[in-house]
């Protein structure tokens, strides 16, 4: 049974309020600053520029999180671990973007979550250039391509490689 199914449900429960008074107003959005704290991520954006993946592992759940987060959602505690991760992952969904390119044509390009090898959430990516639309399914195996100079962030990775797939004995 994969981890996924043996979380315990959270119920959520929605609470009657009982409307007092109503007032007329705007919220501005733009003109809140937001400041996010990335500190939790430095020996991970370090590893980045070296090209190896690392994500933190919740020791309440013992998920891994790839990229890394600063609290794990299920257990609310902070992932105290740092495991290595695989450069190998697989498509875990897909959607069909449909983008302009520089001469105006609408071009259908994969847009893709993957699934690194020793870790249990996904990230979205593209995959290499050039790779169809057609091709691309769920499972589908592929490989981080690194930028040439990695400079220690999540961009370091470009795009995604397809790989052979070593599962065509069990169709
Ligand atoms: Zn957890």
């Amino acid at each position: 049974m994969s981890k996924q199914t043996q979380r315990k449900s959270m119920k959520y429960e929605k609470k009657e309020y009982k409307k007092t008074r109503t007032m007329e107003a705007n919220w501005y959005l733009s003109s809140y600053n937001y400041k996010f704290n990335i500190t939790h991520m430095q020996p991970f954006l370090k590893k980045m520029k070296q090209k190896k993946l690392i994500g933190n592992k919740c020791s309440g759940c013992n998920r891994v999180f790839y990229p890394p987060r600063l609290v794990c959602g299920e257990c609310l505690v902070k992932p105290d671990r740092w495991v290595d991760i695989r450069e190998t992952a697989r498509v875990a969904t897909y959607v069909i973007a449909y983008l302009k390119n520089e001469e105006g044509e609408v071009e259908e390009r994969p847009l893709v979550l993957v699934q690194h090898d020793g870790c249990d959430t996904t990230s979205i990516a593209e995959l290499a250039p050039g790779v169809d639309v057609k091709d691309t399914y769920i499972g589908l195996p592929v490989r981080a391509h690194w930028k040439d100079e990695p400079e220690g962030g999540l961009e370091d990775i470009e795009y995604y490689d397809l790989m052979e797939d070593d599962a065509e004995d069990l169709q």
